[in-house]
């Protein structure tokens, strides 16, 4: 398949002037509708992975390959991966106060209809669509009228997030589900929020450690990160045999 082929992947980055290889060989095939799971230690090149997808600038590239729809994705701005697709969740969503979060939300809708050649949306249009996506994902859009995650609780900025993602309609989804504080209602939001999107034109790649995610999720593959590289994948009951034994034999098979 060649919607998202990972191939060989290796990078680095700069740790205070000695470059360190973080990803080692990454090598994942993600097909047209499927949802897969990155799954592994900490500080086993996950966040890295996702940073690299994002096109972050501290990352270097030193060999493999990264194949979206046929197109070289390494070699593409992060506005260009955007307009071919990918969606990529913000890490730590950031607070804007004095901008309103709906006029938020059609500017990056609208920069991403621009550069994919599709007519903007006027105010009238974005609504009648922003109510489309809250009804399909249960949510109020009180959360519109409010600034940009100020006083957003956790999962508001859950559900903020899977508004931004469900109304940007991305084929490939990327989130990083990191450690921090996510309680068990807002891995249900994120859970909720990709399965709504499901489709056979699209797909996702969920990188977690929280095994109850994934009871939600129910993702076609999961994948265990090691040392920067996939050591082993299967399928969802992969996430309950690590909830049940953790890491430690696919990192003795790895070694
Ligand atoms: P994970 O998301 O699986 O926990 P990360 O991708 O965050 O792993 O980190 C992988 C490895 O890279 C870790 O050993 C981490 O310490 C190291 N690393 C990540 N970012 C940096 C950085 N900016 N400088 C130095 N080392 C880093
Ligand atoms: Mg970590
Ligand atoms: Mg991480």
């Amino acid at each position: 398949s060649d919607f998202l082929n990972i191939s060989g992947l290796h990078a680095r980055i700069d740790a205070d002037g000695a470059p360190k290889e973080i990803l080692r060989g990454v090598d994942l095939i993600i097909a047209p509708g499927e949802v897969h799971a990155i799954m592994g230690p900490n500080g086993s090149g996950k966040s890295t992975l996702s940073y690299v997808l994002a096109g972050r600038e501290d990352y270097e590239v030193t060999s493999g390959s990264v194949s979206f729809k046929g197109q070289d994705l390494l070699a593409m701005e992060p506005e260009e991966r955007a307009a071919a697709g990918v969606f990529l969740a913000f890490q730590a969503p950031i607070e804007l106060p004095g901008v309103n979060n709906a006029n938020f939300l059609r500017t990056a809708v609208n920069a991403v209809r621009r550069a994919r050649g599709d007519a903007e949306l006027d105010a009238v249009a974005f609504l009648k669509t922003v109510r489309a996506a809250t009804k399909k994902l249960s949510m109020s859009d009180e959360m519109l009228k409010r600034n940009v995650n100020v006083g957003f609780s956790g999962g508001e900025k859950k559900r903020n997030e899977v508004l931004q993602m469900t109304m940007l309609q991305p084929s490939l989804a990327i989130l990083d589900e990191t450690d921090s504080g996510l309680d068990v209602d807002a891995l249900r939001i994120v859970a909720d929020g990709v399965n709504a999107l499901r489709s056979p034109t699209f797909s996702a790649l969920v990188i977690t450690h929280h095994q109850r995610l994934l009871d939600y999720l129910n993702p076609d593959r999961v994948h265990v990160m090691a040392r920067g590289r996939i050591v082993h994948s299967g399928g969802a009951e992969l996430a309950k045999e690590i909830d049940v034994q953790g890491y430690a034999s696919f990192l003795a098979e790895a070694a």
